[in-house]
């Protein structure tokens, strides 16, 4: 039996929606400018394709916590995303099976500490220290899906006032097409999250400000920022 020189590090889980079991978070993969709008205002154009990057597993926020405001940023920003649960993993998937692959979806916030991405833009820097800090990735529970994927509103609120307000069926990259996209880069596995990117409308969060999103179909989430 192995022997640790220390101890393993937790196992990040998120709730399964109606059901006793949790989710084990293997990692975190994120689609950037999946939707043109939210490409637009963030200065790219109709050239730029989506693309991946990562958070930790361990970035994981689970329902009902606070988010702690994180260090070295001024300008802490919201994303609503509709994030996909991998019970099954592969490497090259097929567009037409890449939804076998779905164990469930849930309803996530790609925070982001927008001052150091824009720093990180500037000088072609990676973006970790921008995307995938500490509670970085506030999660509602996942709840349990087969067939099409979501398709329908998406939305963000700021203490109650509308901050982003789309569908999912506006995304550049479906579901599908990002799982397979994403399978030809890395071996997809069970416990694989992928965030599928925000619509327009993101913007500043501060300490003491209530955070609410929601996906039609899928659930809601909501945090204080602390
Ligand atoms: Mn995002």
């Amino acid at each position: 039996m192995t022997q640790y020189v220390l101890a393993p590090p937790p196992v990040p889980i998120v709730p399964v929606l109606g059901e006793d079991v949790v989710y084990p978070v293997r990692r975190i993969l994120c689609v950037g400018r999946n939707y043109a709008a939210h490409r637009a205002e963030m200065g790219g154009d109709d050239r730029d394709p989506p693309f991946f990057f990562a958070k930790p597993a361990d970035a994981i926020v689970t329902p009902g916590r606070d988010v702690a405001f994180p260090s070295m940023t001024a300008d802490l920003h919201h994303e609503i995303e509709l994030v996909v649960a991998l019970g099954q993993g592969g490497a090259d998937v097929p567009i037409d099976q890449a939804l076998s692959l779905v164990l469930g979806y849930a309803v996530g916030f790609d925070l982001t500490r927008r001052d150091l991405q824009a720093a990180a833009k500037d000088k072609g820097h990676p973006w970790d220290a921008s995307k995938g800090f500490d509670q970085s990735a506030p999660i509602s529970a996942i709840r349990r899906w087969t067939g099409p994927a979501p398709q329908g509103r998406i939305s963000a609120t700021v203490n109650s006032q509308p901050r982003q307000d789309a569908v999912v069926s506006d995304m550049i990259w479906n579901v599908a097409e990002i799982i397979a996209q994403a399978s030809r880069l890395w071996t997809l596995a069970p416990g694989d999250l992928i965030f599928t990117g925000t619509p327009e409308g993101v913007g500043p969060i501060a300490r003491g400000d209530h955070v609410a999103g929601a996906v039609e179909g899928v659930g809601e989430l909501s945090f204080k920022v602390i």
